[in-house]
């Protein structure tokens, strides 16, 4: 095995940080002039069409969600509203606990590393300031490919970017996209994050995988143990 290929919500990102994600909706709702239940149910109506990039980057987006639910905002009150989502969406983005340091200690185990995530245009646009920029070689946005998991062209992208064989990568991720289908049948290896610590978020995965991989960890403290040296 040469390469370890991460999900990044709820696996490298921290599980309890999607909890306070409606409340920065309300903000950006209110700078948008749109009530707040109704933005949040525009967002979750759209996250197929915003993470293959349909509504392109997150002020259009935020312009068409506004559009959707029948406003039409101006360009102050796009520019508030896009400060706020961005805030928002960088609690989302915030590294569990064990996060960075397990990335540099598989890195100092000799893998390479990848990412795969079904995101829309925030965690694309926003990647290079984040730190986990330089420690993955090769990130692959769903936003960006206009394909979702478990797609198997993603798998193949993000294998064939390492410059490494599916057959010789983890896949490491917490559920959810059918994730864990969609590496098996790219012949990687799967592990289940099973987030036993963050009962709150199991509704979040609402789109549970029909393959549970054998190998799961509670959280990624347990990674390195378990991947061994490349
Ligand atoms: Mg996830």
């Amino acid at each position: 095995m040469r390469a370890v290929i991460f999900d990044f919500f709820g696996t490298l990102s921290d599980p309890s940080a999607e909890a306070e994600r409606l409340g920065t909706f309300a903000v950006t709702a209110a700078a948008l002039g749109v009530p707040a239940d109704r933005f949040g149910a525009v967002m979750a109506a759209t996250f197929r069409r915003r993470a293959t990039g349909e509504h392109g980057g997150t002020r259009d987006t935020l312009l068409a969600m506004a559009r959707a639910c029948g406003v039409e905002p101006g360009e102050a009150q796009l520019d508030a509203a896009l400060a706020s989502h961005r805030a928002g969406a960088q609690i989302v983005r915030r590294p569990r606990p064990e996060a960075l340091a397990v990335l540099d200690r598989v890195r100092e185990l000799g893998y390479v590393l990848g990412l795969l995530s079904d995101c829309s245009s925030e965690l694309c646009e926003a990647w290079a300031e984040t730190p986990y920029a330089a420690r993955i070689d090769a990130p692959v946005f769903s936003w960006r490919e206009g394909r979702l998991k478990p797609d198997p062209r993603l798998y193949a992208t993000v294998a064939e970017r390492l410059g490494v064989a599916p057959a010789e990568c983890w896949f490491v991720g917490d559920g959810g996209g059918r994730e864990h289908h969609g590496a098996r049948q790219a012949g990687m290896r799967p592990v289940l994050i099973t987030n036993d610590a963050y009962p709150e978020v199991r509704h979040l995965r609402a789109d549970p995988d029909s393959y549970l991989p054998p190998d799961r960890l509670p959280d990624l403290t347990g990674l390195p143990a378990l991947l061994g040296p490349a």
